[in-house]
């Protein structure tokens, strides 16, 4: 193993802070399974007021905050409708489609954005197959696939009123919200003022070692902690886990302005380097994507050879660089430095 190492493959890698196991020591807790752990409660009272929602509940992932709001909101054999490449339809389709028996149905997005119309036709659609009732439309902000870009208020209204409309309810994965807010300068309460329901993840830029929330009204909270039972996802003591959530809300929402910044940093670096292709003026969180020149690279040996110098990127032929806590922007030029010692290793390589 190099001695640096600088990881970039998820934000999900990052560690509690110290304050975090401060307060994870001495957290006062109790059975949560009968509603008696305080800090549980407390993290879920503070988390619903963020979001302006009237009531949360602790999950452990954000896969199962999505497969709980999911669940709650439809019937086997509905339809669900969500954006290509969005998170939902990517990676928890399946979940959603074994447990909940609900199919997804994909739309375009233009940059994580819906056309209001593309909703209206696809419900249309859907009621006219006559094949599962469309019961629920789900967004995704930040967008993961689409460079991590925020959907402002604007975009998340209008999708959602043609929804509302339709009689539709309406989700949104907001495992990254918290950097969507941060980078829009708006209170994360504006981004979901039109949905019913919302899940976050206090486990990937809020540094949280575990756990995500799933907010909306009352007695969409009520029937998801039903849900989160039946799935196996009640937990306990977890006050010990909240606790760190009531720091991460309190603490790490304004610094992430500086993953935004260390992104926008590392795709100006990538841009002039050969053999890779990015828009620093698309990055507007902290997720930075680079085509590579197949004439060039092979994904899998490039993620390789970064690793040799001490570099963790996601791989593939679009490799993902993640900023986050822990990742300063001297790591940013070490990296940049990496990567700049692969590519004139590969130049002289083809050159020979
Ligand atoms: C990471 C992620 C999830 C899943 O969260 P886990 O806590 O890893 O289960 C869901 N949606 C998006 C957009 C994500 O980036």
């Amino acid at each position: 193993m190099p001695a640096r190492v600088v990881d970039l493959r998820s934000d999900t890698v990052t560690h509690p802070t110290p304050a975090m196991r401060a307060a994870m020591a001495s957290a006062e807790v109790g059975d949560d399974g009968h509603g008696e752990d305080p800090t549980v409660k407390r993290l879920e009272a503070l988390a619903a007021e963020r979001l302006g929602k009237e009531a949360a509940v602790l999950v452990s992932s954000g896969t199962m905050g999505n497969l709980a709001g999911a669940l709650t909101q439809t019937e086997p054999g509905d339809t669900m409708i969500v954006g290509a490449y969005c998170h939902p339809s990517l990676k928890g389709a399946a979940g959603i489609a074994v447990y909940g028996g609900v199919k997804p149905y994909e739309i375009p997005t233009e940059r994580g954005r819906m056309n209001p119309d593309d909703v209206r036709a696809a419900i249309r659609s859907v009621r006219e197959s006559e094949d599962g009732q469309p019961t629920l439309l789900c967004l995704e902000n930040t967008h993961n696939q689409q460079n991590g870009v925020p959907l402002d208020p604007a975009a998340v209204g209008s999708a959602s009123a043609v929804a509302h409309e339709h009689g539709l309810r309406v989700h949104v994965d907001g495992a990254r919200l918290f950097n969507a807010a941060v980078a829009l300068d708006v209170p994360a309460s504006d981004l979901v003022a039109d949905v019913d329901s919302v899940s976050f993840c206090l486990s990937k830029g809020l540094s949280c070692p575990v756990g995500s929330l799933l907010c909306g009204d009352a007695d969409f909270v009520e029937r998801a902690r039903g849900v989160r039972k039946l799935l196996g996802g009640t937990m306990r003591q977890s006050g010990v886990i909240a606790a760190a959530g009531i720091v991460a809300l309190d603490q790490m929402i304004d610094r992430l302005a500086e993953d935004h910044a260390n992104g926008r940093r590392l795709a100006e670096g990538i841009a002039a380097l050969p053999g890779l292709s990015t828009n620093p003026d698309d990055v507007p969180t902290n997720l930075v994507f680079a085509d590579l020149d197949p004439a060039m690279f092979n994904g899998d040996e490039f993620s390789a050879r970064l690793a040799a110098e001490g570099v963790l990127v996601g791989g593939g032929q679009r490799p993902r660089f993640v900023t986050h806590y822990g990742i300063t922007a001297d790591d940013v030029d070490f990296a940049l430095a990496a990567i700049g010692r692969v590519t004139a290793d590969t130049r002289t390589a083809a050159a020979a």
